[in-house]
């Protein structure tokens, strides 16, 4: 079995998902009292997102760097970012350290190819709807189409996630109003939605007849742990 390098902390509540399901498909892959091997370097959310948000990308970029160095120091065989978001510097962490990265899209393209769909609406951080390192990861690696929501509903989203999901608050108007975007999105022609944020499914469940959603979050975690066991 391979170690699997958690780089945590962004968020806190997301990251518990991920150890828990890692240890829990381990667990069911091999029975009896088996759990993953891991390694998690976590970071301190408070210290990253106020860069985010004022843009200092430069400062975040470094605080990234400096955790996958540790990750891979502790004994990691590959890296494992628990967030969509810090996905925008695969690159600079690529160069940076030598074992690989289980990238977050090509594992959700996957699921998105197996289920046979074509287009599919995206909600995560400002960040991730807005720039182009996700969606054209879809569109050009993959051929996906992707549909994102109005610059006001992508506000509300993005709010969302940064006051509430990250602080471990669920409010139910929140769901509503997440539900009424993936409404739109659906009416727009998006054929499935991934949740492109890793606190996303803490909010939002799929629900009987409603649009199929895909929860980066589990997808992922699946991934490490075919890619450990494999
Ligand atoms: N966990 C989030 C993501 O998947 C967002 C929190 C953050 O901004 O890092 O993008």
């Amino acid at each position: 079995m391979k170690t699997i390098g958690l780089l945590g902390g962004m968020t806190c509540e997301s990251s518990l998902v991920y150890y828990r399901m890692i240890n829990e498909m381990t667990r069911k892959r091999l029975g009896g009292s088996h759990s993953a091997k891991s390694v998690m370097v976590s970071v301190d959310f408070g210290e990253v997102e106020p860069h985010m948000e004022r843009g200092e990308w430069d400062r975040v970029l470094g605080t990234m760097l400096d955790a996958s160095r540790a990750v891979e120091k502790g004994g990691a065989d590959f890296l494992v970012l628990c967030t969509n978001t810090m996905h925008r510097f695969v690159a600079e962490i690529d160069r940076e350290i030598a074992i690989p990265l289980l990238h977050i899209v090509d594992a959700t393209a996957a699921a998105v190819k197996k289920a046979g769909l074509k287009t599919v609406g995206l909600l995560g951080t400002r960040f991730t709807m807005e720039e182009e390192f996700y969606k054209g990861r879809l569109r050009e690696r993959h051929g996906i189409a992707v549909l994102v929501p109005e610059q006001e509903e992508r506000e509300r989203v993005h709010k969302v996630i940064i006051d509430e999901l990250s602080r471990g608050i669920t409010k139910r108007e929140s769901r509503d109003a997440y539900w009424r975007v993936i409404n739109g999105l659906a009416r727009r022609g998006a054929e499935g939605i991934i949740l492109g944020c890793t606190e996303i499914p803490l909010l939002v469940k799929p629900e009987a007849g409603a649009i199929p959603l895909f929860d980066t979050t589990a997808i992922h975690a699946q991934a490490a742990v075919d890619l450990a066991l494999a």
